[in-house]
């Protein structure tokens, strides 16, 4: 008897994994959201991106839990049959950090997982969603101009981060607080997400897009979750922490019950360019 793991890419851009004996049929259910209590149905349509035969269900089970604690990155390089970036990822984090921040420098390495219909676009590798706005863009510099506050007033990590509501009004806007507020939550998305909430009276912050220049590590990822911001767009991506696909995908996890649209890579090479000098500054070493 033969036994197949395979993932299929559903309408928001999530990833499902699971293992059958039969695969015509099993992807047929899940077509026809005939797979009961399965978290792809209200997620259709599902595309099939990737499937393998096993001798055994053993195998194939074994399989199928590897690759559900994979990252998304290691998600994409498989169903790319990108061999030699997957063995990269696996050999360590050391190495999938290089190679994920030269990625950061083309683009992102997260890509949006809205269900625009838009046409996609190859990244280095990663695929996505071709659909940065020019508000987005508008937001993104805005965001710029607030890291550049936190490393010129307060010698901060200038990262910057606004958040607007659905009329594009501001609700908050912060930057990097950490060292001038000795506080290690004060990262320039929590400040302003708590300004937000403030000036709304609710800790609620539903409708809302957050734009920040650096992908979000763990913790802001979460509060994004528990504040139900609608959408994220950051711009470089974070190989030593980011939260959004770099190193972990807090973000996408399908257990949330609040999904976040996530869009990165927005003015990405810009973002990571000053990040990048705001170090070398600090070390002495000529600007790039
Ligand atoms: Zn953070």
């Amino acid at each position: 008897m033969q036994f197949w793991v395979y993932m299929l890419e559903c309408a928001d851009g999530s990833y499902y994994v699971g293992h059958t004996d039969s695969l015509e049929r099993r992807i047929a259910q899940h077509h026809a959201g005939d797979v009961p209590g399965c978290y792809t149905f209200n997620r259709r349509p599902l595309t099939l991106v990737w499937s393998q035969e096993f001798p055994s269900r053993m195998e194939a089970l074994t399989s199928e839990r590897q690759i559900k604690g994979w990252s998304r990155a290691k998600k994409l390089a498989l169903i790319a049959n990108d061999w030699p970036r997957l063995s990269e990822l696996a050999k360590g984090r050391a190495q999938a950090q290089k190679s994920l921040a030269e990625t950061a420098g083309a683009g992102s390495p997260c890509e949006e997982r809205g269900s625009t219909g838009s046409p996609r676009t190859d990244v280095g590798g990663m695929r996505m969603h071709d659909s940065v706005k020019d508000k987005d863009l508008e937001w993104m510099r805005h965001a710029f101009a607030l890291a550049e506050r936190a490393e010129r007033e307060f010698d901060e990590i200038p990262v910057g981060a606004v958040l607007v509501d659905a009329d594009g009004q501001v609700l908050g806007e912060g930057w990097n607080r950490n060292i001038l507020d000795h506080d290690p939550s004060a990262h320039a998305e929590i400040v302003a997400m708590r300004e937000a909430g403030r000036v709304s009276g609710n800790h609620r912050l539903v409708g809302t897009t957050l734009y920040v220049t650096l992908e979000p590590c763990a913790m802001c990822a979460m509060a994004l979750v528990h504040a139900r911001v609608a959408r994220l767009v950051y711009g470089a991506g974070d190989p030593k922490t980011g939260a959004c696909g770099s190193v972990f995908d807090v973000i996408a996890d399908p257990r949330h019950n609040h999904r976040v649209e996530v869009l990165g890579g927005v003015l990405g090479d810009e973002a990571g360019r000053r990040l990048t000098n705001y170090f070398r500054a600090k070390r002495g070493r000529p600007l790039v």
